[in-house]
């Protein structure tokens, strides 16, 4: 069995101008990291091409946000897959619940906009699902986050899904400094990769990458990573600041 590669990506959201990220990207350069951890910014559109030629010769992958699921229309201040493949981006987040929340993303949409990247680009996708807290009091957050998974992935090959990295964020630990407990993200990971085993056969379960993602930071990377079924992070707040991003990757 394939080893899974440890993956951790920082996801920007709506911070930082070009200026800003420019100064991150020479100063991240610099920092030693450990090797053996894929990494990745995923970063507001205006910054992608600047960051794409800064990251040129490293490791560094470099991702978008959001894309749509069409190839160009009339849909005001979207942008295509073709958009994002003239960038020669490495990976496109999906399903945030940042989108979901605030600009109406349904599985449905997401499942299109997967569906679009794993058709027609080489592209990974970073699907994100999650429950809130309400849905974690009730106990029925396994129930939510098995029936994204199963509307989200609809129509997906295995070979698509296994490529596809799934990151579980629980909105309630969401920029709030309140993380999952260890043990809390990986009971639910390890429950993600047994949903995506039961969907797509074993051999899938076992080598797709599942992050945790919610106030990960350099003080606690380490201990979540230890954890048998959550392959990496998805890093938001300690993702702006080069030191702190390097600390998580040296977990
Ligand atoms: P924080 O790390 O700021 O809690 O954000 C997590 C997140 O939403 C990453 O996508």
């Amino acid at each position: 069995m394939d080893k899974r590669i440890p993956f951790i990506a920082g996801n920007w959201k709506m911070f930082k101008t070009i200026k800003e990220a420019a100064e991150f990207a020479e100063e991240f350069k610099k920092i030693e990291r450990k090797d053996g951890v894929r990494t990745a910014v995923c970063a507001p559109f205006t910054q992608l091409q600047m960051l794409k030629e800064a990251f040129k010769g490293t490791d560094i992958g470099v991702g978008a946000q959001n894309v749509h699921f069409e190839d160009e229309g009339a849909f005001t201040g979207e942008v295509s897959l073709p958009m994002l493949k003239e960038l020669e981006l490495d990976y496109c987040i999906i399903g945030h619940s940042e989108r979901r929340q605030y600009f109406n993303e349904t599985d449905e949409t997401v499942n299109r906009k997967l569906k679009k990247i794993l058709n027609e680009s080489a592209i990974t996708p970073i699907l994100c699902v999650g429950e809130d807290l309400e849905q974690r009091e009730n106990g029925c957050e396994q129930d939510i986050v098995a029936a994204q998974l199963k509307a989200d992935l609809d129509g997906l090959t295995a070979e698509q899904a296994a490529k596809t990295v799934i990151a579980y964020e629980p909105i309630w630990a969401i920029g709030t400094g309140k993380t999952a407990t260890p043990d809390q993200a990986e009971e639910m990971c390890g429950f993600i990769r047994r949903t995506i085993s039961a969907i797509f056969g074993g051999e899938t379960g076992e080598t797709i990458i599942i992050q945790y993602g919610g106030s990960v930071k350099p003080e606690n990377a380490a201990e979540i990573m230890k954890k048998e079924d959550i392959d990496g992070a998805l890093v938001g707040g300690a993702s702006l600041i080069p030191e702190k991003f390097a600390g998580i990757l040296n977990f």
